[in-house]
């Protein structure tokens, strides 16, 4: 009889790791699949679409499963972690056999958003970061962590704290964010509310103590850390570090030797863009449908390695704030421009050059595979090339790379001596190691394909020492390899020789040589197998040991010469000049500037170059008028674009720029509803502009593109034209403001440093043409209607609305309003709401119902109303 009151021992071996990894989905080796069981199996057989079965778990009942093929696992994973979910990859840790009545599981590693390391799983151009944040006071300290490539860094933000993380965490895109669990920082952070960023997961509190941080630190960064990295005042920073580590090594469960260098980020290093800039400029996707053609990156993305697209996709997102930084670029990128045989033999370079930064993370990691070390080596030939001529370039910033590459002669030697060169992707599978690389290797290789030979060889051998010539070497299954001789020779075999059969006249015999021969053939195989393994490894931990800096220092020195050979590219293609970039102008002043992505995509129009002056002083606040479509918002948007890429050293669309050092790029373009942070059009516009008033200091640019239009023609002209008061009045920012309230012309020689400036259109036979090009002065009107019929609105409503349009201009209370200067408005506006009201009084009078008393008090109330009282 079964005893039901049992659970089967496999289950509760289940269910012991299961406890262990509660928030995680337990995927748990069977054989050849990864089971699922339970609530897991329930859950997810309906995420990754698999079909839900049972398996029974002793006490006679049944538990749900369901089950992965082990070979095709990854893309599973892929999905689970694109959804968020944790994934604990629990591996038998024994081979099942004879004896084994249970064979012995355990977690080998658990997989998280931020801790992903699967090449199949990992996007090649793309960072993927986890951070860390701990909080204390109005002092924030944050670490992150680029596992794939072993970059950590700490950074921490004072006083606007909230703005500065949530800028900075829109800046990294971090897919996992751990916090101490008693904290609730992620309420405050609008791109948190917003969904851009994953959900907080609260952490262990004692992973981010002093104590523990100092330990883990220590072991990571070497005794002196605090000394070494300058990071003794940043003990916020130390703590969320410290819980950064202890994270990943809880999670990953192995030596993460790639993580041995902390960069100390100074944020004042960066130029600070908010969200809003970083869409409005389309940087790295386009506005309305987030795709990546028609993004800036799509533009000056001309990399070769995956390693230089991702430092292009972070340079582009955090450009320099350091005029001697800025300036290195500049003309090392002007260096290569002007050298066309060496930009060839670079470009060539970094075409052979694959993403060893990624690799050089698995060789610490312990994925590491022969696929790897071939492409290793493969790329690792280059690097004297790469290095010989960054030494013939006069550019220091080249020339320091040069002197810190370091010698990879040996490695790659070993490299290529050991591994065979139709080695497959993978270690399991054998046929790794070179022939002629380990005699011991070859000779377990030998005994497999050259049995037959071997044993001729032994016959002869045999022979002669016996001197009996009729000896012979067989085989059957009971004794394997044997030597046959006929009995009359007995007396001559030599003493080594044991008798094992006597067959009618033939003595059968073995020899220790024979026995351990024959055992070397069952087990060649596995022999064969393991010690390819074994050679593998040893290989993998030298470099690990011996030249898993060395790698890292390749690696980025390979991804800067990219993206600065990126930038050169395109400069040399569209036609980029170098813009001056200094601490010292107060200006913005561009000669035949053009917008980088329109001039690309609209080959068909000419793009027509615009010149730009701005400062803090009579060029201040440039007032743009101009019909729909004549191009305000392109011209607003490619100064904001000349000035970011002359920040990270790029050339510039230009015949000539020279850009003041700039703090922030702010722009409030175009109206959107942020339905996934639930608010409306006009909520979102005041919430920038608030930020930009806020925020805005005289080494800023602002774009302002039609503020106020998200709300009533009155209160959208009011805010737009207070808000330019404000900056006229109290503030030095370089503005650019695009209006359709042609009324804001009139702020020209009313505001100090307010300049009107329109795009030129002509009419022709009631047509609009564009020209496109920036001319002094405001224009009188929209032409909205006129666009309106460019577009194809139908005739009987352009010709209605050019009707209304006229007996609109014949009542517009606005003109009264507009034309006060500043304080004569506020007057005028609270007239036009007693007009409003008293009207409104009137209107509600039932004249029939009123008595002569009620007549009275109601007049009187209307006079007081009127005079003000
Ligand atoms: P609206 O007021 O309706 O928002 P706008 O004045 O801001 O319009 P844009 O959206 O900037 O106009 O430009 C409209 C189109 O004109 C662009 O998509 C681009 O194709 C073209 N354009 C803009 N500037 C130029 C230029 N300098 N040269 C050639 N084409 C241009």
């Amino acid at each position: 009889m079964t005893d039901t009151s049992k659970q089967s021992d496999m289950f509760v071996q289940y269910k012991a790791i299961k406890k262990q990894y509660s928030d995680a989905v337990l995927l748990f080796r069977l054989g050849d699949f990864y089971e699922l069981f339970n609530e897991d199996a329930v859950e997810i057989s309906k995420v990754l679409d698999l079909t839900l079965t049972s398996k029974s778990c002793g006490n006679n009942e049944k538990a749900p499963m369901c089950g992965i093929p082990y070979h095709a696992v990854e893309g599973y994973i892929n999905k689970l972690i694109s959804k968020g979910y944790k994934v604990a990859i629990c591996e038998q840790m024994q081979q099942a056999g004879a004896g084994v009545k249970l064979v012995r599981r355990d977690v080998v590693r658990v997989i998280t958003p931020g801790t992903v390391m699967d090449e199949g799983i990992l996007e090649e151009t793309k960072n993927n970061y986890i951070c860390s944040i701990f909080n204390s006071g109005n002092i924030v300290g944050v670490a992150y962590c680029e596992l794939s490539t072993g970059e950590f860094g700490v950074l921490e933000f004072e006083n606007n704290y909230i703005d500065l993380l949530n800028d900075f965490l829109v800046r990294l895109m971090p897919s996992e964010i751990i916090c101490r669990a008693d904290v609730d920082l992620q309420a405050l952070l609008p791109c948190s509310r917003g969904g851009l960023v994953p959900n907080f997961i609260g952490y262990d509190e004692f992973k981010f103590s002093t104590n523990f941080s100092r330990e883990i630190l220590t072991k990571y960064f070497g005794i002196d850390y605090e000394n070494k990295y300058d990071v003794k005042n940043k003990t916020l920073a130390q703590r969320a570090s410290g819980a950064l580590l202890g994270y990943l090594e809880e999670t990953q469960k192995r030596s993460l030797g790639h993580i041995n260098n902390l960069i100390v980020e100074k944020y004042s290093n960066y130029m600070q863009l908010d969200i809003s800039t970083r869409r409005n400029l389309e940087i790295l996707e386009t506005l309305k449908d987030h795709r990546k053609k028609g993004s800036l990156i799509s533009i000056i993305d001309k990399t070769s390695t995956a390693m230089g697209s991702r430092l292009l996709k972070k340079w582009i997102c955090e450009p320099l704030y350091n005029e001697k930084l800025i300036n290195e670029r500049l003309s090392a990128v002007e260096e290569l421009v002007t050298k066309l045989i060496e930009r060839d033999k670079i470009s060539n370079i970094l075409n052979n050059i694959s993403d060893i930064e990624r690799i050089n993370g698995r060789i610490a990691y312990g994925n590491f595979t022969p696929k790897d070390a071939k492409t290793l080596r493969n790329s690792l030939l280059y690097v004297p090339q790469l290095k010989q001529i960054l030494f013939s370039m006069s550019n220091p910033l080249f020339k320091n790379f040069a002197e810190s590459i370091p010698d990879f002669s040996r490695i790659c030697k070993l490299l290529f001596d050991a591994i065979s060169d139709d080695a497959p992707a993978i270690l399991s599978n054998g046929n790794v190691i070179k022939s002629g690389f380990n005699s011991d290797l070859d000779n377990l290789r030998l005994i497999k394909t050259n049995t037959q030979d071997y044993i001729l060889k032994l016959e002869q051998e045999e022979r002669e020492e016996s001197g009996i010539d009729s000896l012979k070497i067989s085989y059957n299954k009971v004794i394997g390899y044997f030597i046959e001789v006929d009995t009359q020779y007995a007396n001559d075999v030599p003493l080594r020789y044991m008798r094992k059969q006597t067959v009618s006249s033939k003595d059968r015999y073995i020899t220790a040589e024979l026995k351990e021969y024959q055992e070397n053939i069952d087990n060649a195989d596995e022999n064969a197998l393991k010690l390819e393994k074994n050679i593998f490894n040893q290989i993998r931990e030298l470099l690990l040991k011996d030249y898993c800096r060395s790698l890292q220092t390749v690696s980025n020195i390979v991804a800067v010469v990219d993206c600065l050979m990126s930038l050169t590219q395109v400069a040399v293609k569209n036609g980029y000049n170098k813009p001056k970039v200094s601490s010292k102008f107060n200006h913005i002043y561009i000669e035949d500037g053009r917008h980088p992505v329109v001039e690309v995509l609209n080959k068909d129009d000419m793009f027509i170059p615009n010149n730009t002056l701005l400062d803090n002083k009579e060029n201040k606040i440039m007032i743009l008028t101009g019909p729909n479509m004549a191009g305000k918002s392109t011209y607003m948007r490619q100064v904001a674009i000349i000035t970011l890429l002359s920040h990270i050293g790029s050339f510039v669309p230009a015949k000539k720029a020279e850009i003041a050092l700039t703090d922030r790029i702010f722009t409030r373009v175009g109206a959107s509803d942020d339905l996934a942070v639930g608010q409306s059009t006009f909520m979102v516009e005041m919430m920038e502009v608030a930020n930009i008033l806020k925020n805005a200091t005289k080494n800023s640019l602002v774009i302002l593109d039609e503020i106020g239009r998200g709300t009533s023609t009155f209160d959208g002209l009011s805010i737009a034209w207070a808000t330019v008061e404000q900056i006229a009045n109290n503030m030095d920012c370089k503005t650019m403001f695009s209006t359709h309230y042609h009324e804001l012309t009139e702020l020209e020689g009313l505001l100090s440093g307010v300049k009107n400036f329109k795009i030129a259109i002509k009419e022709l036979n009631g047509k609009l043409v564009y020209l496109r090009k920036i001319q002094r002065g405001g224009a009188n009107r929209s032409y909205g209607i006129e666009v309106a019929s460019l577009a194809g609105v139908p005739e009987n409503v352009i010709s209605r609305a050019k009707q209304i349009s006229n007996e609109l201009e014949k009542n517009d209370l606005s003109k009264h309003v507009l034309d006060l200067s500043p304080d004569k408005s506020e007057i005028a506006q609270s007239q036009n709401k007693t007009h409003l009201e008293v009207i409104d009084i009137l209107k509600e009078l039932d004249i029939n119902k009123i008595t002569p008393l009620g007549a009275f008090e109601t007049l009187l109330d209307l006079i007081e109303k009127v005079k003000g009282k």
